[in-house]
């Protein structure tokens, strides 16, 4: 069973600076949304906003079903994957990835099983002993997958989640990321900027520019059928 989320008529201002504006999205269980657009153009607002991390100024947030609009950000059913992915450096992966659940006093052995599939899962359990100096960059972003994996979310939310790596990883873990999502058939809602990682991970793509949403459609249509000079050439020029 997936988790649908419908966001209507959002809109949050930084001081003067109108950061969201009148965005409305349906997200359907089990999608692949993407935000894409340029920096600055309200991404990580509209994602930190769904988090429950960011207040707004109005508009409301449904997940589930449930109006989350003033829910605290733990008791949204959410697991959030970050591009600075700040694992515990002093930790084993094994510890990172288990210590949200020791925090949520979730019995050992329980605690166990759901590592030892995420750590499966990611292809990281020979790692799970290792501290994550000991780790590159692709094996430490695994984990911080992970750490969201074994939490038992009903919608994933990553932020960039690929952007320091480099090309050839960043590829590798698109795979990855596209094959969990298919095996898990959990809802994800993707921040980028960049076009590739949109078109060949999402099911639907929200174009932003300037706080708005310029168009919400599949890849293809947006390819084919662009609403807007801008998602025409955002869309239409790979990075
Ligand atoms: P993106 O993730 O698309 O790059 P953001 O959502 O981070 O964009 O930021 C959108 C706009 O809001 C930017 O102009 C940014 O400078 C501004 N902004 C973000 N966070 C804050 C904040 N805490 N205070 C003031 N302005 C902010
Ligand atoms: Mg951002």
């Amino acid at each position: 069973m997936s988790t649908g989320i419908q966001i209507r008529s959002l809109n949050k201002s930084y001081g003067a600076l109108h950061v969201l504006r009148e965005i409305d999205i349906e997200v359907d269980p089990g999608a692949f949304t993407v935000l894409l657009g340029p920096s600055g153009c309200g991404k990580s607002t509209l994602l930190n906003a769904i988090a429950g991390l960011d207040d707004v100024d109005s508009g409301e947030i449904v997940i589930g079903g449930v109006d989350v609009t003033d829910t605290e950000p733990s008791a949204r059913g959410l697991a959030m994957v970050f591009q600075s992915y700040a694992l515990y450096p002093t930790m084993t992966v094994r510890r990172n990835l288990s210590f949200g659940l020791r925090v949520n006093r979730t019995p050992q052995a329980e605690v166990e099983k759901r590592v030892a599939w995420a750590a499966d899962l990611l292809q990281i359990r020979e790692l799970l002993d290792r501290k994550p100096g000991q780790l590159s960059g692709g094996q430490r972003q695994r984990v911080a997958i992970g750490r969201a994996l074994v939490r038992d979310a009903k919608v994933f939310l990553f932020d960039e989640p690929l952007s320091n790596l480099d090309a050839k990883l960043r590829t590798e873990m698109r795979v990855e990321i596209k094959r969990l999502h298919q095996e898990l058939g959990t809802t994800i809602v993707y921040v980028t900027h960049d076009q590739i990682e949109a078109m060949t991970l999402a099911t639907r793509i929200a174009v932003m520019k300037g706080g708005q949403v310029e168009q919400y459609a599949d890849p293809q249509t947006l390819y084919e059928k662009p609403a807007t000079l801008f998602v025409a050439g955002f869309v239409g020029s790979p990075a």
